[in-house]
């Protein structure tokens, strides 16, 4: 029987070399050469001035919000399908997020409803391109310009995509990355945030390394309360090793993608992400919505049988209007049918780069099998 798992680092090249030398050499810390080398790619590879490393996706959100000046009280529009990570962020800064549901064809905030959320307390929007699709940038600027306030774009799933051929990484105020290992791009654990503004570059640095003056001698005097969020010279060795061959990664990923799409689509009861017209999906993971009145069984039946058969799947993120830990804030009650029906029907399927076209087409088989009997 195939055995095939949701998520599998890919370390095909330099990762070994480039980790072996720290080792060598004793540079262990954040300290080292491949530190700043991984910055400089991964700027380089978003198109985009500055890069700050940080130890995981969540510090990386958590420093972007504290570097645009993000303080108690304040809110922050936020997509209620995401991960959990991105409402913590922001509560660990005591602001408030407000949630806006999403699109039934993109996953995506809904753009549309978000004007009505804006409130004279709104400093940003932090959206997220979910699974590897962008948003639709071109609302997301108006709204920007119209209230004044920051875009902040949680792209931890998003590494190398793009919006009419514009990186994920240059097109909001602050951006942020993930390199957990089943994202896009893995050091393991660690994060990055991305900008083309000097001062919030310079305030990530200053608060992910304790608030030491970034100029001048230490004086060992703090203004301010710090954070160590800084990432290992072995984590970067990583991460230069797959910066380098990002678009390899990101090629394989979009291959995968793509032949899901085509096995997958025009099957009854088989919905899938919708990507905008304009944009370059990277594919994180590829997501799909079993509708029980149209496919004949539900989600949980085709799970079971994908699990019988070796293939490893996860259910959809919940909603962050249904998470106990956001219940204190008395959010207005909204309703968010998308997300509930999102979270309800959907599940993703083995994702990883390493993913031969054979075991997908397998994959596919099984579950286009299991609509007949
Ligand atoms: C993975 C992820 C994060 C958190 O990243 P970590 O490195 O695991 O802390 C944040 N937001 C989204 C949308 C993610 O998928």
């Amino acid at each position: 029987m195939i055995s095939i798992p949701v998520s599998e680092p890919h370390l095909d090249g330099n990762e070994e070399k480039y980790v072996l030398d720290c080792i060598k050499s004793g540079w262990i810390s954040s300290n080292g050469k491949y530190v700043e080398l991984f910055e400089e790619k991964f700027a380089e590879y978003c198109n985009s001035k500055y890069a700050i490393s940080v130890t995981n996706g969540t510090v990386a959100l958590h420093l972007a919000l504290k570097s645009i000046g993000i303080k108690e009280g304040d809110e922050i529009i936020i997509p209620n399908f995401t991960m959990a990570a991105t409402a913590f962020a922001i509560r660990y800064l005591g602001a408030i997020p407000v949630f806006v549901d999403v699109k039934s064809d993109t996953w995506n905030i809904d753009t549309k409803q978000i004007q009505r959320k804006i409130s004279k307390k709104t400093k940003a929007i932090l959206y997220v391109s979910i699974f590897g699709s962008p948003c639709d940038m071109e609302q997301l600027w108006i709204l920007s310009k119209e209230h004044s306030i920051k875009l902040i774009e949680d792209a931890a799933e998003s590494h190398g995509a793009e919006y009419k051929n514009e990186k994920v990484g240059s097109l909001a105020d602050v951006t942020t990355f993930s390199f957990y290992s089943n994202k896009n791009l893995t050091t393991g654990e660690g994060g990055m945030v991305v900008t083309n503004d000097k001062k919030i570059s310079n305030n990530c640095r200053y608060f992910k390394n304790m608030c030491f003056k970034l100029n001048g001698p230490r004086d060992y005097i703090h203004n301010d309360l710090g954070y160590n969020y800084r990432m290992s010279n072995i984590h970067a060795a990583i991460g230069l090793a797959q910066v380098e061959k990002a678009n390899y990664y990101r090629e394989l990923r979009i291959k995968i993608g793509e032949r899901y799409m085509k096995n997958l689509s025009g099957i009854d009861g088989v919905i899938l992400q919708k990507h905008l017209n304009n944009t370059l999906p990277v594919y994180w993971v590829n997501g799909l919505i079993i509708e029980e009145k149209d496919f004949g069984k539900d989600r949980k039946e085709v799970i079971k049988i994908l699990k019988n058969n070796g293939v490893d799947t996860r259910l959809f993120f919940q909603g962050m209007n249904k998470q106990p830990f956001l219940n204190s804030l008395n959010q207005e009650k909204s309703s968010y049918p998308v997300t509930d029906y999102l979270s309800k029907k959907g599940f993703y399927l083995p994702s990883h780069s390493k993913l031969s076209f054979e075991n997908i087409d397998k994959i596919c088989e099984i579950i286009i099998n299991c609509k007949k009997t």
